[in-house]
């Protein structure tokens, strides 16, 4: 046998023991995953029915952003059109697209899936991110999450945005990077501040380390409350070589009065 052949041979069966392993731990895993939901049988983490975490009643009361929206943020408006935000301040972001508002049933699931260490979740929250990618024509050549500061990520364990990125990867086959941004400022939590105040701590907070090429971007989160964030991401994105960058989240955050049919003017 000459050398590269012997090489290529030993190769080979690194590589199909590897796979063989990978093969083992998944099997593993699933019959791991089985016993536990014999123990602990799945209930939705909704309404408590048995037989899935979210279950489907409550999954078909996650209902779209009410129409007409904002054709760049997808704020609700009272007709078709640009809401005043929007037309006034520059964006370095395509458009955001949300599932729905920020309000129940979604809001508990993930509230669970961020804080409760339930990933399983992950799943069918990918599924509704598909739906919408679907219903409002997204495409991309890459995925890539809103990263977590380190700090946070050994707080939590997991990045909640890089699972569901890699399960929409999956689902539509794109692929997904999950290292292009760095989040380099650890924020402190936004809540209650304003949005300019947002914006300022947002500003400088991530990194990326690599020119990438001009592809069109899905930049995936689970909440948009101001932009802030995808806005602070794109920026970063666009300055490395990024084509385009489109914003996907779970959930939008609206005041009462947009997120019922009877609304005011926004
Ligand atoms: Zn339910
Ligand atoms: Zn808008």
């Amino acid at each position: 046998m000459i050398p590269s052949e012997g090489i290529s041979l030993v190769m080979l069966t690194l590589g199909n023991t590897k796979r063989g392993q990978r093969g083992i731990r998944a099997r593993g895993m699933r019959i791991f995953n089985e016993l536990l939901d014999l123990i602990f049988p799945p209930h939705c983490v909704v309404c408590g029915a048995g037989g899935a975490w979210f279950c489907s009643a409550c999954q078909s009361a996650v209902v779209p952003l009410p129409e007409p929206g904002c054709s760049h943020c997808g704020r609700p408006l009272t007709r078709p059109g640009t809401c005043h935000r929007c037309q006034l301040e520059a964006s370095h972001l395509l458009s955001i697209t949300s599932c729905s508002a920020h309000r129940q049933p979604l809001r508990q699931v993930i509230h669970a899936y961020k804080y409760r260490g339930m990933r399983v979740l992950c799943e069918p929250l990918a599924d509704l991110l598909q739906v919408a990618m679907r219903a409002h024509q997204i495409t991309g050549d890459v995925i890539v999450p809103v990263p977590l500061h380190r700090a946070r990520m050994r707080e939590r364990g997991y990045n909640q945005s890089a699972l569901l990125a890699g399960a929409l990867g999956k689902r539509i086959n794109v692929p997904v990077i999950d290292d292009a941004l760095m989040r380099v400022k650890n924020t402190p939590a936004q809540v209650g501040l304003s949005r300019e105040q947002r914006r300022q701590n947002m500003s400088g907070a991530f990194r990326c380390g690599q020119v990438i090429p001009a592809w069109d971007i899905v930049l995936v989160d689970d909440v948009c409350t101001t932009g802030a964030t995808l806005e602070a991401c794109a920026e970063e994105l666009l300055r490395v070589g990024a084509g385009s960058v489109h914003a996907l989240t779970l959930a939008r955050a609206l005041c009462r009065y947009q997120a019922e049919p009877n609304r005011r003017m926004v």
